[in-house]
């Protein structure tokens, strides 16, 4: 039985500083199986009922995936989809559709700007604070839409 299941979280880097958390705004809510959160957490929260608290690491490897050097490359400042000033740590999409990857400015030297298409959690081992807010049997309609359709099921598409 696949579930869909409501969680509140907490994520800390290596060094134990905070990077994402559903406290104080709406708690996530998925379809297991469905790649609507990284497959390292969804594999990991299988067994858990509603109302667990629990901790859960996960390698990068299994998170947002190793760093690739070959997504680190220069390109010309003229070529970058960019109005005004260029700022280190500036993040854009690396083209015009959604898919684009999301690049991040990790170097300027004149003309010449360092772009790095890795996810910016690559080569991140991830500790999840997790509480399991509800867990329930996944719907048919969601089952055949590949997602989950809200904590009770009634929610829209997205
Ligand atoms: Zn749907």
């Amino acid at each position: 039985m696949r579930r869909v299941v409501t969680f509140h979280y907490t994520l800390r880097d290596p060094a134990g500083r905070v990077l994402d958390s559903s406290a104080g705004g709406e708690p996530i809510t998925y379809l297991e199986g469905a790649g609507q959160i990284i497959d390292g957490l969804d594999t990991r929260l299988r067994a858990a009922a509603a109302g667990a608290k629990l901790d859960v690491a996960v390698p990068a490897a299994e998170a947002y995936g190793e760093r690739d050097p070959d997504q680190v490359r220069q390109v010309k400042r003229q070529v970058l989809p960019v109005d005004g000033e260029l700022r280190l740590g500036e993040q854009f999409q690396a083209g015009s559709d959604r898919q684009a990857p999301t690049v991040t400015v990790v170097a300027i030297d004149g003309d010449d700007v360092t772009l790095d298409a890795n996810h910016p959690l690559a080569g991140v081992d991830l500790a999840f604070e997790v509480e399991i807010v509800a867990a329930r049997a996944a719907t048919t309609e969601e089952l055949g839409h590949g997602h989950a359709h809200g904590a009770d099921g009634t929610g829209h598409c997205q």
